[in-house]
């Protein structure tokens, strides 16, 4: 047993998805549907302690409260955009943060998570992969980001703060942690818990294209892209997972997952880098690459990090991309970048990550993620 597990034996019950709180209940003598009550005071009605359960019968509620908990990650610092952006900083057990970020629009509310702390696979326009890798998430510091959020937004008179459309483009690569984003994500679409449609959770990977398959097969919800190159040597330089999973078994891969899927077609984000990917010959390039493939292209304007030596394209030259895009008859558009000014935006996530694997040194030409992680 570890020391935080002897500081704190009883149970997180935020660690549970469905299956999971049944086999608790049932463990301790309790019947299936105890799971389904517990379930809605927590992540209905954001619940952090058992006293409130009233259904529960008193007996119950004691004796939860003695091998039980529900616990999350704790707020460390809550900062306001000047657009309405908001991202907290969320302190995790060993003293390691992750980042998360609320995007307010007039019609939707979108939460931006995190599913590692820092990550393995080393995008080169990257804040987070700059950062290495530390470790997954557990599923309570997954889902108790939107836990926490949901109880501090949705407790606000202002219908406009009201969180509909959860994505998976935090920190980390959600399907290097396959297991406990899954469980999450059952939560996040549970009639029960939060009620989100398929549509409205969004998992973005790097690509690798195994665990798609599988992603289908367990939790098919909407999937986004990172393309960023329209040729296999470019993208090599910028996302190194491309060397074990180049792009046309990528792009075979998404085929494969639109069929069924909530979304009639996979989201591709393209990272807008001056001089790198956005000139007209790599427009056409895309286009051509794309011609049959049930794609919408987000063009991302670069968001600077510190330590890398890009630039974002020119509001001109992401014009004239998008209509190389148009004009072949591809669904596109230019993501409206938020946040910025705190550090909110795409890529800039950094959380706190103490480096365990030493990134640069781990990850080599021949294989860009550690092989226990594939
Ligand atoms: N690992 C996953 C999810 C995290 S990144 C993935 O790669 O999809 C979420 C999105 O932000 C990705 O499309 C990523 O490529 C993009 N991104 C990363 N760094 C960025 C930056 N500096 N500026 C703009 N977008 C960035």
């Amino acid at each position: 047993m570890n020391s935080a597990a002897r500081q704190n034996p009883r149970v997180n019950l935020l660690n549970l998805d469905r299956p999971g709180l049944e086999a608790f209940f049932a463990s301790v003598g309790e019947k299936p549907y105890r799971a389904t009550q517990v379930m809605q005071w927590i992540h209905r009605y954001g619940c952090d302690s058992f006293e409130p359960m009233t259904n529960l019968g008193k007996a119950l509620r004691r004796r939860l409260e003695a091998f039980a908990c529900i616990s999350s990650p704790t707020i460390v610092k809550d900062e306001l955009a000047r657009d309405g952006t908001r991202k907290w900083l969320l302190e995790l057990e060993n003293s390691n943060c992750i980042e998360m970020v609320f995007i307010p629009e007039h019609d939707r509310g979108t939460l931006c998570i995190s599913s590692q702390v820092g990550c393995a696979l080393d995008c080169s326009f990257c804040a987070t992969g700059k950062q290495g890798f530390n470790r997954n998430l557990s599923v309570a510091e997954i889902i108790g980001q939107l836990w926490l959020a949901s109880r501090v937004l949705d407790h606000q008179p202002d219908s406009e703060r009201k969180i509909t459309n959860v994505v998976m483009m935090g920190m980390g690569e959600p399907l290097l942690n396959f297991d406990n984003v899954v469980s999450a994500m059952r939560l996040m679409l549970d009639d029960n818990a939060y009620g989100l449609s398929r549509r409205r959770v969004t998992l973005s990977t790097a690509g690798l294209v195994p665990r798609i398959d599988r992603l289908r097969e367990n939790c098919h919800v909407s999937l986004a892209v990172s393309l960023h190159a329209p040729t296999d040597d470019l993208r090599d330089r910028l996302v190194p997972l491309n060397k074990k999973y180049p792009i046309r078994e990528l792009l075979a891969a998404c085929e494969r997952y639109v069929v069924g899927a909530p979304r009639r077609r996979v989201t591709l984000e393209y990272i807008m880098l001056d001089g790198v990917n956005d000139s007209l010959e790599h427009a056409r390039k895309l286009a051509k690459l794309l011609v049959n493939v049930p794609a919408k292209v987000n063009l991302i304007p670069y968001n600077p990090i510190d330590g890398a030596t890009y630039q974002c394209s020119s509001k001109g030259a992401i014009d004239r991309f998008r209509e190389v895009l148009l004009s072949a008859g591809l669904v596109t558009v230019t993501r409206r970048t938020r946040g910025d000014d705190i550090n909110a935006a795409c890529g800039q996530l950094a959380g706190r990550v103490d480096d365990r694997t030493r990134r640069t040194a781990r990850i080599s030409a021949a294989s860009p993620v550690p092989a226990q992680t594939l």
